[in-house]
């Protein structure tokens, strides 16, 4: 009996990608599926179409087909497609934002929070209308980042469905799931529910108002949840927080590989916790001050700056004083200050090349 097409995308769903331990199938990295008798055509797209993943790939798709009997197998591989989504090319799903910007980490405690939440407020200063919504489902810190631990939500109608109103603190329109649950619970989610709960609170039932930009602080790893984002919206791009040192970065490189093979652009890296400043004005390297910008370099990656560790930082986020870190320190304020400002200037950047008309030549 000849070859049915959905037993070769059972087959191609035990294939992995081996940076992202998902399966090439539920990544959208393939593209066509040609099935004729015993005969398998396919083309799959890879962020890094050379050298040993090619490879690997390649051989683990004609392992799986040879297995339920394919006699022929062709593997293409194509890289993705370029140029940035920009926001003129946004859908349905919330109009009335110009920026969606993902805030993701390889790994979790690297700063991913800290730093959404004062980008947020950073960018607030400038002018622009933000909002900040907490997607890190699995671990909501903004009730405690923003001071609203145990805030009651309200909601409004709208169009007769009744819709969160995102709460209007420290100039930015924020909302997380952190105040629709039950405190200081662990919030255990199957893939769905996590997919399903996310959905709803970034596009289903938050009454967002316009804004500038939306800063969506994702889950650390590569799991459903940024999926599902790249899904729902087109996103101006993903910021990615590490901290300097190897095994922090070998998991950030992964959530950079993440991202591209979504198609959303790399806005660019930061690096948290760079080293720790001393009284004297000398500076303690902890964890190899400059991982992060090297690691950028080599994956051609914008480095939006580095971030010291600011015991001040620290304090002024235990009390969900984000405002604080823009008045104070003034060292801390810079940082944050330049972060901001390579973040917008990055944005920029990728909505004017993707605005850009192309020229065929022929
Ligand atoms: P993540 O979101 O990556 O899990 P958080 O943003 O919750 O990490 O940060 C973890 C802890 O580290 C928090 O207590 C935060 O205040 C602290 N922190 C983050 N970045 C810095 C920094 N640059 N200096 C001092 N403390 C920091």
């Amino acid at each position: 009996m000849a070859l049915e097409r959905e037993q070769v995308l059972a087959a191609l769903q035990t294939v992995k990608d081996p940076e992202l331990f998902k399966d090439i199938v539920t990544l959208g990295m393939l593209k066509d599926l040609l099935v004729k008798a015993y005969d398998v055509s396919l083309t799959v797209e890879l962020t890094n179409p050379t050298g040993p993943l090619r490879e690997l790939v390649e051989r683990d798709i004609t392992v799986a087909l040879r297995r339920i009997g394919a006699e022929r197998v062709v593997v293409n591989v194509t890289a993705p497609p370029g140029g940035p989504k920009g926001v003129s090319e946004r859908g349905g799903a919330l109009p009335q934002v110009r920026h969606v910007i993902a805030v993701g980490a390889g790994k979790g405690g690297v700063g991913k929070s800290t730093i959404a939440a004062n980008v947020a407020v950073g960018l607030s200063r400038t002018g622009a209308k933000v909002g900040l919504m907490d997607g890190d489902i699995y671990g909501p810190s903004m009730p405690t980042l923003l001071g609203i631990k145990g805030a009651m939500v309200k909601s409004t109608k709208v169009n007769d469905v009744m819709k969160i109103v995102p709460f209007n603190v420290h100039g930015i329109h924020t909302i997380t799931i952190g105040n629709l649950v039950e405190q200081d619970k662990p919030l255990i989610w199957r893939g769905p529910m996590a997919h399903g709960a996310f959905k709803q609170l970034l596009v289903d039932n938050t009454h967002w108002p316009e804004l500038d930009y939306l800063i969506v602080d994702l889950p650390p790893g590569t799991g459903d949840v940024p999926l599902t984002l790249c899904q729902l919206l087109p996103l101006s791009g993903a910021v990615i927080v590490a901290t300097p040192q190897q095994v922090a970065l070998d998991d950030a490189i992964r959530a950079v590989r993440m991202f591209q093979q979504l198609a959303a652009p790399i806005l660019g890296i930061v690096e948290n916790m760079s080293y720790f400043p001393l009284p004297d004005g000398t500076s303690h390297d902890l964890f190899g001050r400059g991982g992060a910008r090297k690691a950028a370099d080599a994956l051609g990656v914008p480095f939006l700056g580095e971030l010291p560790m600011f015991q001040q930082l620290r304090l002024n986020s235990d009390a969900g004083a984000p405002l604080d870190n823009f008045s104070g320190a003034q060292d801390l304020r810079i940082a944050l200050e330049n972060l901001v400002n390579n973040l917008i200037r990055e944005v920029d950047r990728n909505s004017a090349s993707a605005a850009a008309p192309k020229l065929t030549i022929s």
